[in-house]
């Protein structure tokens, strides 16, 4: 009777030992202080031609050593084959988790299944990584609400509705020739812009007072493989070629992206348009610098600020809980289906900026300095 108490408390101790070491390995993966002994995370962006990609990599970087981590940051300049094998690599180095901005969504089903044999969890960052179960978790904006606040800076800037969206008492009846553009089809963001701006649109093209006058109404029409600028700029020249030669002029270019704006305001200018009572509103995202200074010089009307430092901070927070053997914030488990799962997200508020609100959004919260927008 005796031993037998004695072997339980013999076994008791032993157990709690286990569950103490247990919980030590729990958090080896470091809430970090600096140390910078939590491990290894791989970030993989998927270009530097864009300069939203830099900020998003740098803030990522910075805030995942800020918690400890030793970081593997790379670019695959818009090449699929290359982010594949930079994402190898990062799992062959010993990667504990890893943060990926796909190139093509679809791309990497083999690659992340390579990921999930090593366990290492997967988040995607800002656009979801599609086809595949080994997708953990989603850190992103309110992509539709994107895409309803670009369509939302046309109709103020062609005196419909306020910035809200709430309709002017003095609306003019129009009706107003548009033309639309949409992101890169393999990018499940561009669907989501799209869908919010078509949604907010199209009551107002089924009133007559806006006419896209090209007629190209589709997504796949509009659609501009990798968000070139250069692609946006030949088919506004196109357009301008084949719909505007007429005598009449394009009064709003939905645009989803600054480097695509860009694109559209050379066609523009190379068609002989000039900045004044004729120019076209024409909508953006990302307040890229010289988009910026494009609406101060009258250029583009909008474009929509993500701060990619509370995007980073959110996926940083999201890769450290996971390393931690905690469970990451999420605040939408329902709208981000990836064809195999529906991946618990995390979205952030995104805010339209015109040339009045340059100074509060922009300058006021540290994202540009008044020097970079005027120099
Ligand atoms: C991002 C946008 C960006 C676009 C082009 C999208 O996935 O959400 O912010 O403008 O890619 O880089």
């Amino acid at each position: 009777m005796k031993s037998t108490k004695i072997l339980f408390a013999a076994a008791t101790l032993a157990a709690g030992a286990l569950m103490l070491s247990a919980c030590a390995g729990g958090t080896s993966g470091g809430s970090g202080e600096g140390s910078g002994d939590g491990g290894l995370v791989g970030v993989a962006m998927p270009t530097k031609s864009s300069e939203r990609w830099i900020q998003d990599g740098n803030a990522v970087k910075e805030q995942l050593e800020e918690q400890g981590f030793t970081v593997d940051l790379q670019y695959a300049e818009d090449d699929i084959p290359t982010q594949v094998s930079q994402i190898e690599n990062m799992i062959t180095k010993g990667a504990k988790a890893l943060i990926i901005a796909s190139i093509d969504g679809t791309t990497l089903t083999s690659v992340l299944q390579e990921a999930a044999d090593n366990d290492i969890p997967v988040i995607a960052y800002d656009r979801l990584i599609r086809d595949s179960e080994n997708v953990d978790y989603y850190a992103s904006f309110d992509n539709y609400k994107v895409g309803v606040q670009q369509a939302t800076s046309l109709l103020a800037g062609l005196g419909l509705t306020d910035l809200e969206g709430t309709a002017a008492a003095d609306a003019p009846a129009g009706p107003f020739n548009i033309e639309l553009f949409a992101g890169s089809p393999d990018d499940n963001n561009a669907t989501f812009f799209w869908d919010g701006a078509i949604d907010t649109l199209q009551p107002y093209i089924d009133e007559g007072v806006l006419d896209v006058k090209s007629g190209q109404t589709d997504f796949q029409q509009a659609a501009t493989l990798r968000w070139d600028g250069e692609t946006a700029q030949k088919r506004m020249e196109n357009i301008l070629t084949s719909t505007y030669s007429d005598g009449s002029t394009v009064n709003a270019v939905l645009s989803p992206y600054d480097g695509i704006s860009r694109g559209i305001i050379s066609a523009l200018e190379g068609s002989g348009y000039t900045v004044g009572a004729e120019w076209p509103i024409i909508s953006g995202q990302d307040a890229e610098i010289d988009s910026v200074k494009a609406i101060v010089a009258g250029e583009q009307y909008a474009t929509i600020f993500k701060d990619t430092r509370n995007l980073a901070k959110v996926a940083v927070d999201m890769a450290s809980a996971l390393l931690n053997g905690e469970e990451p914030e999420v605040n939408n488990t329902e709208d981000y289906d990836n064809g195999v799962k529906v991946v618990p997200s995390y979205l952030l508020e995104s805010q339209i900026v015109v040339s009045d609100n340059i100074q509060e959004v922009l300058v006021d919260s540290g994202y540009w300095t008044e020097e970079e927008i005027n120099g």
